[in-house]
């Protein structure tokens, strides 16, 4: 997290992701500390501290996503760009498995951001399938694979 972004802004960020990293939609209301705040951009490129290129990470995506802007598909072995939670809509590239414990990439950007970001960890997929006995998983809005 940079200290820096002021926390109102920080406020704006967790309340329009829905309390959800914008990567994994891992739920920051279950977690004991508070997701980071993302630079989609990295400062180290050029970002900006503003709104618009900010979003909600759990630690480990905002770890694994350092200051990186692209990443391989692993099908086509082609650089592309990250998933961008600003300019792109995670149900356009993203979708549950079937039993919801595996987040599958439906487009190159999304196949090369599950590996980068490392979104189907073992870690992970043990939390899922204990919030979903719960009915704390998936988030509500999100597609499921048919
Ligand atoms: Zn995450």
């Amino acid at each position: 997290m940079n200290k820096k972004i002021n926390v109102q802004i920080q406020e704006q960020v967790r309340k329009r992701a829905l309390e959800l990293c914008e990567y994994c939609h891992a739920s920051e209301k279950w977690q004991y500390v508070l997701f980071t705040v993302d630079h989609v951009i990295p400062l180290s490129k050029s970002g900006q501290d503003t709104i618009e290129n900010l979003a909600l990470a759990c630690f480990h995506c905002n770890r694994k996503k350092s200051n990186h802007t692209t990443a391989t598909d692993p099908e086509s072995n082609q650089e592309v760009p990250l998933f961008n939670p600003r300019k792109q809509k995670w149900n356009e590239h993203f979708i549950w498995s079937k039993d919801t414990l595996k987040i599958l990439g439906i487009t190159p950007i999304g196949k090369a951001t599950i590996a980068k970001l490392d979104l189907n960890r073992e870690r992970i997929i043990n939390i899922r399938a204990a919030d979903k006995t719960i009915n704390r998983h998936p988030p509500p809005a999100d597609p499921i694979s048919s």
